[in-house]
């Protein structure tokens, strides 16, 4: 088998390797990808560094050339791409095309972005003086990646990166390298400079490491767990380094007594389930009001009835599998965690087998939660949704904000009133009225408050808050 190789100072190197497996069938090794050492981090900082003085001056034309050829290409490529998506990772296929398509828009905004680069021209106090304010590259940026969103996420994060003239060393999440080496090969024959987007698959204890320890990363940008979150924080304060933190969530969605009821029950059954639960915007927090409790839970137990767990790859399949046994493994100790708090599991909770081996887990709802509950309050990161039954609207707002996290939140009425009142109250990044709490747009800012975020926004044009330094230059005229 080919082993996918890094891609260090403009050359494919590395032969170590490891298997990437699909989680919808584990007999099957979607390929061999290098497994990368502290020595190739440290050959990687050490490229990007050396490329960073050409490429921090380089024609914006020319980056808007790479840029616009990759997202060209990402989308003539989608189903071929999607489909090593949903083999590496297991979300369906639509939903893989979907988030292979996201990444060629990002790429496209960026492109288009480039070409829209400029400072600001302000008078001086003082007289004879003139003030000019201009952004400048940061220079080297670590890139660290998380395994829910093996294309979007390194697209959303390496376009920013070239479009303001950073050099990148990138580590993709192990679990899901494919992608990344896709989109890397591309821009790499995209015709990008040697040396200025560097890719280390590997451990996270060894690649992210030697990234987090090195003097020469002038920022890092990291989507994952908190737990690591805290590690990139710790090591960045050290260096006094920029770092901007995309963690964890626990997505509240409060349905009011005078939502419409289909449009409650299908955010909450995309917001929780879909993309198997493994999205950092999904909802697993359903906090309901009395007087539409009872009818939300039964109409929401039937959807869950009709959606279809099986390989991401089969056409019909509503929910891939969970990505791996680990993941398994957390998702079936919260539920049992659930039974002992006494929620009631109302839907789900069952291991399932289909015709290819994999990590197949129903749909899981419970009823009866309380906010104070583990299984309310921690990240659990699988297709597992708790309801809490509240008494108004006051009630709804208190527990959707009573959380250690603040990243979407969501409502579905068809109040006004209380709409326009939870946009401004919710205290989250981001806020859905009426709509799932995850599914974003790619032009706009992503990110949370509290735990679930550090540091400036990512995507759209607030990107270049984190991927720049502003420089305020006078002029003696
Ligand atoms: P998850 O539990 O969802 O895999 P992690 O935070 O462990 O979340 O992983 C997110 C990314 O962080 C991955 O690319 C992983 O390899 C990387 N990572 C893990 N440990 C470290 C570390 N000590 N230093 C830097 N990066 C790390």
């Amino acid at each position: 088998m080919t082993i996918y190789q890094n891609l260090i100072a403009g050359e494919w190197i590395g032969s170590d390797a490891t298997k990437n497996i699909n989680p919808s069938d584990t007999n099957e090794v979607v390929g061999l990808y290098a497994d990368g050492s502290a020595e190739d981090t440290k050959n990687a900082i050490a490229a990007a560094k050396a490329a960073f003085p050409a490429w921090s001056r380089s024609g914006i034309w020319e980056r808007h050339v790479i840029l616009k050829k990759a997202g060209d290409e990402i989308m003539a490529r989608k189903d071929e791409l999607g489909a090593l998506l949903a083999r590496e990772e297991g979300k369906t296929l639509p939903e893989a095309i979907g988030e292979t398509i996201r990444a060629s828009q990002i790429f496209e905004f960026f492109a288009g972005e480039v070409l829209r680069l400029a400072g600001e021209t302000i008078p001086s106090a003082r007289p004879n003086i003139g003030v000019e304010i201009t952004r400048d590259p940061l220079g080297v940026i670590g890139i660290i990646t998380p395994w829910n969103f093996p294309i979007a996420i390194p697209a959303w994060k390496i376009a920013p990166a070239l479009c303001y003239g950073n050099t990148i060393v990138f580590k993709p999440a192990e679990l899901v390298p494919a992608c990344s080496w896709a989109i890397v090969d591309i821009l790499h024959r995209a015709g990008l400079p040697k040396g200025v987007l560097n890719l280390v698959m590997g451990k996270g204890s060894v690649v992210g490491q030697a990234m987090l320890d090195s003097p020469d990363v002038a920022g890092i940008t990291f989507t994952g767990s908190t737990g690591t979150g805290k590690r990139v924080a710790a090591a960045s304060l050290e260096h006094n380094r920029k770092f901007q933190l995309e963690m964890g969530g626990k997505n509240p969605m409060v349905v009011l007594d005078d939502a419409d009821l289909n449009v409650a029950v299908e955010a909450a059954a995309n917001s929780g389930f879909f993309s198997t639960g493994q999205r950092c915007t999904a909802s697993s927090r359903l906090i309901v009001t009395e007087g539409i409790h009872d009818k939300f839970v039964a109409a929401l137990t039937a959807k869950l009835e009709t959606l279809v767990v099986d390989n991401a790859m089969k056409s019909g399949t509503h929910i891939g599998p969970v990505v791996d046994e680990k993941q398994l493994k957390t998702d079936t100790d919260y539920i049992e965690i659930g039974k002992k708090e006494g929620a009631k599991l109302a839907f789900g909770g069952e291991l399932l087998k289909r015709d290819t081996p994999g990590f197949y887990l129903q749909p899981t709802l419970f009823t009866e939660a309380t906010n104070q509950m583990r299984i309310s309050r921690e990240e659990i990161f699988g297709p597992v949704v708790s309801v809490i039954r509240v008494k108004d609207y006051e009630e709804a707002l208190a527990t959707a904000n009573d959380t250690p996290f603040g990243l979407s939140s969501g409502i579905a009425t068809t109040s006004l009133k209380h709409a326009t009142h939870f946009k401004r109250n919710a205290e989250a990044g981001m806020v859905m009225v009426n709509l799932p709490t995850a599914g974003v747009d790619f032009h706009v800012p992503f990110g949370g408050r509290k735990g679930s975020s550090y540091g400036p926004r990512e995507q759209g044009k607030y990107a270049a808050e984190f991927y720049t330094s502003v420089k305020t230059s006078y002029t003696l005229a």
